[in-house]
Order: structure tokens, then sequence, then C-alpha cells
């Protein structure tokens, strides 16, 4: 059981300790990690060349982030991989688990949204409530 965990991560310290967490128990059920990142579509407004500068940007700095991620990861000994995928993040959480059959989910109860005082955030509370394999919300 949980052999093949999901870590979604925003880079907040919330996904901070829902990664840590990640990484113990893979670590005692010798499971595979995988860090998913959802980047902020790019509004089709912005039109040409801008549009696609502005996407390579954005992909570029979500991987550059977190392969910086994935290789502290593999230093504790873990084997790991990363998807960064296009937003909205809980849509591609939930795409990600079914598709790559992976059997729990592991995220913070927030993230970098600005308004702390609510216990969910919009995306761990759209992943719970849609998820088919159990969530881990690490306060
Ligand atoms: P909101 O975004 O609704 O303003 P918030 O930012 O405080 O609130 P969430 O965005 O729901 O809270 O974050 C909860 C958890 O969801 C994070 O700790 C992280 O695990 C995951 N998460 C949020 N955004 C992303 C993202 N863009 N990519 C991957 N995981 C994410
Ligand atoms: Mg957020």
């Amino acid at each position: 059981m949980f052999q093949n965990i999901l870590v979604a991560y925003d880079g907040s310290p919330h996904s901070e300790r829902a990664l840590a967490t990640a990484l113990e128990l893979a670590k005692c059920t010798e499971g595979h990690v995988t860090l998913l990142n959802a980047y902020d579509k790019v509004p089709d407004y912005l039109g040409e060349p801008n549009f696609q500068e502005t996407l390579d940007r954005t992909v570029v700095a979500a991987r550059d982030k977190m392969l910086k991620v994935l290789e502290q990861v593999r230093q504790q000994g873990l084997t790991a991989s990363m998807n960064v995928l296009e937003g909205p993040p809980a849509d591609a959480i939930l795409r990600v688990a079914e598709t790559e059959k992976h059997d729990l989910i592991v995220m913070g109860s927030r993230g970098l949204g600005l308004f702390q005082e609510l216990l969910l955030g919009s995306v761990s509370e759209r992943v719970l409530r849609h998820a088919k394999i159990p969530v881990l919300i690490v306060r």
C-alpha cells in the first residue's frame, strides 16, 4: 500500500511539510514519489509572440524549481519523478492521480494563498472532494 505517492507541491511551507511527510512514508513503504506542480494558464489575450514567450518562461521556471526539489528527494535514496503541468492545480492533481494510477495524494492544507484563516485552501478542498483515492492533508 502507498507504493505510488503523488505529492502536490506549490513551493509553500505547507507543501514543504507535505513533501517531508510523504518522504517519510515512502521510506517506510519503499514507494515511488511523484512531485507535481501546476503552473497558471498563460492568458490567450497576450497574443503572439508574447504568449509563447511567457509560456516558455513560465514552464522553464517551474521545471527548474521542481528539478531542484527532485534532486533533494533522490539524495534521500528514494526513487522519484516529477510532473509540471498547466493548471488549474486541482484538476491537474486529480488527472495525474487517475492516469498514473497513484495510490495516495499528499498535499498541504493551505498553500501560497494570502487568506490563511480558512482551514483548507481551494485546491486541497477540491482534491479532497473529488479524489477517488486516499488523500493525506498535512496541516
Ligand atoms: P487558495 O489557492 O485557494 O487561495 P491556498 O493557496 O492557501 O488557497 P491551496 O492552493 O489549496 O491553498 O493549497 C493547498 C495545497 O495544495 C498546497 O499545500 C499544495 O500541496 C497543493 N497545491 C496548491 N497549488 C498547487 C499547485 N499550483 N501545484 C501543485 N500543488 C498545489
Ligand atoms: Mg493556492
